[in-house]
């Protein structure tokens, strides 16, 4: 059986394949005139978020049984053309939770002791250090929106960190909320009573805008608010406003409603925000994770 991988995938990944006898081919990105005549006679095909398998793509793949995501999303496949072929999609949701937590925790402490504020003062030859008064993040409180894979992560660091731990999820699971000292409270609750939001939810229907100018305004002005989940669970408008006006205290960024976010974005002039390119499972562990657990899970399609 063949196997096209079309994007980069980690070596103990492509090692899965083979060890289960088959071959591999490798072609990093093809566009997708290139993508319908590789997929000829493959039986399976692996991706990452790109490149983009489309209803084209699958029709020209009879032999096709299944289609691998290394990683979460799933925007770049053609969901309903697989489905019609009877074409299993397999991702691996999991790989990237703890990599994902531990950024938004680094954001935190980067958010909290002015870090990256600091460092670009140093790189003008200003020593800032009366601008660089921070706070502790121990006996201070976190409110973890959305108690999923990385939500808990988050908490179980947090509460090892001494915070207190403030849970919302619509679905609560209260034995791992125990696990890691969390408590649920509604939304409004948790938003009044943290020190740090930081927010872990899909981006879905009731998630956009979750975090809203009323919702902002119900925050402590010495909060300090952490997205890694999706751009569009908070209004960015509302959110530099806030940021501006002092509603909250400073901001930790990995995801926004545009990416790459625009040069010169109003985000990018704000000294109380820290800013990464979507880096929450750009880790040698997650990526490795996600190859493997994918190409596992290909071997089993196929041969289980
Ligand atoms: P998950 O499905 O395990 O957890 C999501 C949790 O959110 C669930 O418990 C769900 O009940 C809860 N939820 C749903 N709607 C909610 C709402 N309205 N309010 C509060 N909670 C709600 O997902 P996960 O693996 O923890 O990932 C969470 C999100 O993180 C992903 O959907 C993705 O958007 C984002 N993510 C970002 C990166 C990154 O690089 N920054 C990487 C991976 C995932």
């Amino acid at each position: 059986m063949k196997v096209l991988v079309a994007a980069p995938l980690h070596e103990k990944a492509i090692e899965v394949l083979k060890k289960a006898g088959f071959e591999v081919i490798y072609e990093e990105y093809p566009d997708e005139d290139r993508l319908v005549e590789l997929v000829k006679d493959v039986d399976a095909i692996i991706v990452r978020s790109k490149p983009k398998v489309t209803r084209k793509v699958i029709e020209a793949a009879p032999k096709l049984k299944v289609i691998g995501r290394a990683g979460v999303g799933l925007d770049n496949i053609d969901l309903k053309a697989a489905e019609e072929r009877g074409i299993k999609v397999v991702n691996s949701p999991g790989a990237s939770s703890r990599s994902v937590a531990e950024l938004a925790i680094g954001l935190v402490f980067a958010v909290a002791r002015k870090i990256a504020f600091a460092d670009r003062k140093m790189r003008e030859g200003v020593w800032a250090k009366k601008q660089c008064m921070g706070i502790e993040l121990e006996g201070k409180t976190i409110g973890v929106v959305g108690f999923g894979r990385i939500g808990y992560q988050v908490a179980k660091i947090a509460n090892a960190l001494g915070m207190n731990v403030l849970l919302y999820d619509p679905y609560p699971n209260e034995e791992r909320a125990k696990e890691v000292g969390g408590k649920f409270v509604p939304l409004e609750e948790l938003l009044r009573e943290s020190d740090v939001v930081t927010l872990h939810v899909p981006l879905v229907e009731t998630t956009y805008h979750l975090i809203n100018e009323e919702r902002l305004k119900l925050m402590k002005p010495t909060a300090i608010l952490i997205n890694a989940a999706r751009g569009a669970v908070v209004d960015t408008d509302a959110l530099v406003k806030a940021l501006q006006e002092g509603w909250i205290a400073g901001a930790g960024l990995d995801v926004f409603e545009e990416e790459p976010l625009p040069k010169d974005h109003p985000l990018t002039k704000l000294d109380n925000v820290v800013l990464t390119p979507h880096i929450g499972a750009s880790t040698v562990e997650a990526q490795m994770r996600a190859g493997v657990e994918v190409a596992e899970k290909i071997v089993e399609a196929l041969k289980g």
